[in-house]
């Protein structure tokens, strides 16, 4: 059980990041989302949690683009002992017609964040001797895509900084590790699946194996629920050995 535990999770009003949340909340941990909007449906979705699982939730606007509101969400939570980076963004274009902006935007939210609230985290993990860092990277985190060369930079990057994470703090019981997801069914593909279907006349059932999932041998999307879970196994004392290490849930996506 996590109860007495506080988990931060960016980018968590939606998603993966809102599966994570609830999936920690279900194991007992208090929980505190994060997104940078400021809305009544935000810190709805806290109050939902809190009365759903019996733990303490609320909602911190913070912008994961900017460094300092990074390093505020960490203090304004003032405890951590669960940080999950999710927060992210995706944009799709050909490198030499890649807009700086968004290339500017996606590294900043999908890598810096993270090591911004990090930074931020650390210490008060090491004064309660007990830390969990989960970042979300993906399966281009190991593998790449054309038309994606910020995301895969950016995802890489996080995997490059999850290890050296979890070597300036391996002798402590503070672990870093990345979960890579391949494609998980949140309300941004669901989306996409209506228009693919008119586009090609197909049913919903071959948009999903022949077009989106091609990549995935399973021909399934992974969940939220499993992304929380194993978020959830991580923070467990039969995951205090693992560290520096990367989690796949991708459906074979990186056996190919
Ligand atoms: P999503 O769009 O549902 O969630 C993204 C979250 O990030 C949202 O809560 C959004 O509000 C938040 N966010 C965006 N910009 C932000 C900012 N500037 N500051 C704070 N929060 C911000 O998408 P998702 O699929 O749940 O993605 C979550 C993470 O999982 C991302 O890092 C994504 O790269 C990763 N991922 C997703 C998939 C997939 O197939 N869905 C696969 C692999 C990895």
């Amino acid at each position: 059980t996590l109860s007495g535990k506080t988990a931060i999770i960016t980018g968590s009003n939606s998603g993966i990041g809102l599966g994570i949340a609830r999936e920690l909340a279900r194991a007992g941990a208090d929980v505190a989302l994060n997104s940078f909007t400021d809305s009544e449906e935000d810190h709805a979705l806290a109050d939902g949690i809190a009365k759903e699982f019996g733990v303490s939730a609320r909602y911190i606007q913070a912008d994961m683009s900017k460094g300092e509101q990074c390093r505020k969400l960490i203090a304004k939570a003032g405890i951590c002992d669960i940080l999950i980076n999710n927060a992210g963004i995706q944009h799709v274009a050909p490198i030499e017609e890649f807009p700086v902006d968004k290339w500017d935007a996606i590294i900043a939210i999908n890598m810096s964040s993270a090591f911004h609230t990090t930074a931020a985290a650390l210490p008060g993990m090491r004064a309660r001797g007990w830390g969990r860092v989960i970042n979300i990277a993906s399966a281009h985190g190991l593998t790449a895509s054309p038309y994606k060369s910020a995301y895969v930079a950016a995802k890489h990057g996080i995997v490059g900084m999850t290890k050296t994470v979890a070597l300036e703090t391996a002798e402590e019981a503070i672990t870093a590790n990345a979960i890579c997801p391949g494609y998980v069914l949140t309300p941004l593909v669901e989306a996409q699946i209506p228009d693919t279907m008119k586009e090609y006349d197909m049913t919903r059932e071959e948009v999903i194996k022949n077009v989106m999932l091609t990549r995935q041998p399973s021909r399934e999307f992974a969940t939220v629920e499993q992304i929380g879970g194993t978020a959830t196994f991580l923070c467990s004392d039969a995951a205090a050995q693992i560290t520096g290490t990367t989690i796949s849930i991708d459906g074979g996506w990186t056996a190919l």
